[in-house]
């Protein structure tokens, strides 16, 4: 077995943790509490200086948060995990880390709704810019890059445009200027895709998704590979020096001892708890998942009523190559298909019996959404379409049912 996914599959560290608990306990307990008591005043001295790791409030740390962080740890071989209480918590997390007002940050218009409001609206109002570039061209990347540049950030495939950039020549672009890859890797999880292999500095998750073992609650992931020199980003290099720490270790320093204790978004002990649960069937289920999305895809091309199907697994994507060699014969459990009209896509999902009409991804059941409708009804028109939006896309969610009956129900939705 390979050492680094030792975590995952359960034994050493669910042996760990039986040793540790007085009772044998093989899933870790779930310290439900907001604080925690010192034998004395010295050795809370220690604690709350950082010179010991005693834990002291749960807004800062918890064990069975941080047990869950070591497993992380343990299955992507990071020099840090930290859990947030949502995919959006991390995204801020890590933004708030990395970023300052005069700084920008390099991305793609196609992106997560609210990170997009995130970056957008809310970061704007404190000075940080965002500059557009097409990620799957790295040479326009390139020349949005300053050196104000604090990040080029991008989701590894964009939803619902279900773009895949090339990470190695785009991971090439951010050395050559000295500026740090951040990758949102929420739609392919760990054990298949290696962040730090493409080339990712960052990578932050919505664990909400996969990882949460069949959407339990939400949570969310900042992975830091150790891999970039932070000496050279003003602001991090600064906090270096103010810890007397390595350079390379800056970025976890900041998020931990700083920036998630002040936005106050630690993840909860119940969905930590829930969540090693969820790593412990990860591959399984994205397995099952993603070979079942892949037939599905494979079944929608052709149906009449379907207008296109968009799965980069699909030989006829225009990504196929690039998102084969990243991810896998079959890369994920998201898919779109684009029907006549939006009424035909409205009728398509009333119609709909087994697959249910949600929000979300990569729960155990089959979601199906109209995102021009829902997730983005509220941006405008102009807006919708600069994301590369169309009112005829339904993005499906492919859960752990049967292939089959997942596409008889879609075929009889389609009338
Ligand atoms: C869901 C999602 C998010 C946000 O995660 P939450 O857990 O809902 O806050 C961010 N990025 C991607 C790609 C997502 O799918």
């Amino acid at each position: 077995m390979d050492g680094k996914k030792r975590g995952f599959t359960a034994g050493v560290l669910a042996t760990e943790c039986a040793k540790a608990d007085p009772h044998g306990a093989l899933s870790v307990p779930v310290y439900q509490n907001a604080a925690f008591e010192f034998p004395t005043a010295e050795a809370m001295e220690l604690a709350f200086t950082g010179r010991t790791a005693d834990h002291a409030y749960s807004r800062i740390t918890n064990p069975t948060v941080e047990h869950f962080e070591r497993r992380v740890r343990e299955a992507t071989g990071a020099l840090s995990v930290t859990a947030l209480n949502s995919g959006m918590a991390a995204i801020t997390n890590m933004f708030f880390t990395l970023a300052r007002a005069g700084a920008n940050v390099v991305t793609s218009p196609h992106l997560f709704g609210n990170t997009y409001s995130l970056l957008k609206s809310t970061l704007a109002d404190f000075g940080v810019e965002t500059r557009f570039a097409e990620m799957t061209d790295p040479a326009s990347v390139a020349t949005k890059i300053d050196r104000n540049t604090c990040a080029v950030f991008l989701e590894i495939i964009t939803n619902p445009q279900m773009e895949v950039a090339d990470l190695t020549a785009l991971s090439a672009v951010c050395r050559a200027k000295g500026v740090p890859l951040v990758a949102d890797t929420t739609v392919i999880p760990f054990p298949v895709f290696r962040a730090a292999d493409n080339g990712v500095d960052i990578e932050v998750v919505s664990s909400t998704k996969y990882l949460s073992g069949g959407a339990t609650g939400l949570g969310g992931l900042v992975v830091d590979y150790g891999t970039f020199d932070w000496s050279r980003s003003p602001k991090l290099s600064a906090a270096a020096k103010a810890y007397g720490i390595d350079p390379r270790e800056a970025f976890t320093a900041k998020l931990k001892r700083e920036i998630h204790r002040n936005l106050g978004a630690y993840m909860t002990p119940q969905a930590a708890y829930q969540q090693s649960l969820g790593l412990e069937t990860l591959e399984v289920r994205y397995a099952r998942a993603s070979q079942t999305a892949l037939a599905v895809a494979r079944g929608l091309e052709g149906v009449p009523g379907v207008v296109s199907v968009n799965y980069p697994g699909l030989p006829s994507n225009r990504f196929h190559g690039v998102a084969v060699r990243q991810y896998g014969e079959a890369p994920g459990a998201m898919l779109t298909f684009d029907l006549a009209s939006q009424e035909a896509c409205y009728g398509f999902m009333n119609r709909l019996r087994l697959v249910c009409r949600a929000t979300n991804l990569f729960d155990n059941k089959s979601l199906a959404i109209h995102p021009w409708s829902t997730i983005f009804g509220t941006f405008p028109e102009a807006v919708r379409s600069s994301m590369g939006l169309s009112p005829c896309t339904i993005r499906l969610s492919v859960g752990l049912e049967d292939a089959s009956d997942v596409l008889s129900d879609i075929v009889q939705a389609l009338g």
